[in-house]
């Protein structure tokens, strides 16, 4: 899964690497993204999981993206895009995503019938894999009833005649939890190949508070300082001046702020790293531009390195303890890491 910005890495330089890795697909959000991809990536499977609108099924049949479809509009869209490109029947793929509880996207088992219907042997389109997500991948009840419902959904599509090859289901989650569900059964029941779209845990988070076991985050994010001041007991740091120094302080200025993904709620809450120690953030994250106070870390000096995610001699601030303090997810806090901010690689580059 490398959608959005391949979670805030870098679609590019995460792309290059998975695809020598030997990822041969990979699953982005929307058309753009998917357009993106196809220029890193010429040779891969690439899988749109989100809806399309009309205008665009002409650019994915042109890139060979692979779209999820679940609703007959879409599906007549493509069909008029596969026959303007010439292709015969069957040689467009598509992935049929069935709701087996999310409730976001997909057909419900029991409104199959209606959309397989267009599946002929005349279509251009072909149902490759039968995908579903679940929407509590640590919670073994709710996966269990998921499942039941995927296995119903796959019975009617067998009974309408198609054989899709693949089925498609689960997440890092069912990646990194032994037993996360019974897909693998179900699979090999129908004589499919299962595939599972691995997300966050590719960039060395794990999916919920619980498996973070043997996962490394592979992306760290740093700064400078550029700018020092020695300031009075009684100064007022930053918008709303929310923060007050209690004692002669000395500050330290980064050049990164929320629009950066920096999130304001880490005023005077969150730290960074500088020197190996952790300096508190001082006053209110603003757009470009963050204080954080270092009058108990000897030493700095303007250029100095600042670490906002990553590792610094003996301390680490990982995307998990930021979204722990802003009470969100490492995903959202990868995500919000903004188009200012450059995604360098520091390993091997690689190529598709
Ligand atoms: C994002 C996404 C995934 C990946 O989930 P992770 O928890 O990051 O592994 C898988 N499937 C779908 C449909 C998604 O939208």
């Amino acid at each position: 899964m490398v959608k959005a910005d391949a979670y805030g890495h870098g679609l590019a330089l995460c792309a290059g690497a998975l695809a020598a890795s030997g990822a041969s697909w990979m699953g982005v959000t929307c058309v753009e993204e998917g357009i993106a991809l196809r220029r890193v990536c010429p040779g891969a499977r690439i899988v749109i999981l989100s809806g399309i609108w009309k205008g665009e099924a002409d650019g994915l049949v042109e890139n060979g993206l692979t779209p999820v479809v679940w609703e007959r509009d879409p599906l007549q869209w493509l069909e008029m895009a596969a026959q303007r490109s010439g292709a015969g029947p069957g040689q467009v793929p598509v992935h049929l995503e069935i709701d087996t509880g999310m409730s976001r996207q997909g057909v419900a088992p029991e409104r199959l019938d209606s959309l397989l219907n267009r599946f002929g042997l005349e279509s251009p389109l072909r149902v490759e894999a039968v995908m579903t997500h679940f929407h509590s991948p640590d919670n073994e009840a709710a996966t269990r009833q998921q499942e039941a419902a995927l296995a119903r959904a796959l019975d009617i599509v067998a009974a309408a005649g198609l054989r899709p090859e693949i089925l498609s289901a689960g997440s890092s989650a069912a990646a990194l939890l032994a037993d996360a569900d019974g897909v693998d059964a179900l699979a090999s029941r129908m004589g499919m190949k299962r595939m599972l779209r691995t997300g966050i845990g590719l960039y060395g988070y794990s999916p919920c508070a619980e498996t973070a076991a043997g996962l490394e985050p592979v992306l760290s994010w740093k700064t400078r300082v550029v700018a020092l001041r020695e300031v009075e007991a009684g100064t007022r740091v930053g918008y709303d001046a929310t923060f007050t120094a209690h004692r002669k302080s000395q500050l330290a200025l980064l050049p990164v702020g929320y629009a950066d993904g920096l999130n304001r709620l880490l005023s005077n809450r969150g730290s960074v790293l500088v020197r190996g120690r952790r300096a508190p953030i001082a006053g209110r994250v603003s757009m470009d531009q963050t204080v954080v106070d270092v009058t108990d870390i000897p030493g700095v000096e303007c250029g100095d390195e600042v670490v906002l995610i990553g590792k610094q001699g003996e301390e680490t601030i990982t995307a998990a303890d930021l979204a722990q303090q802003c009470g969100t997810i490492s995903y959202e806090i990868l995500c919000d890491l903004g188009p200012r901010v450059p995604r360098i690689l520091v390993d091997e580059p690689a190529g598709c």
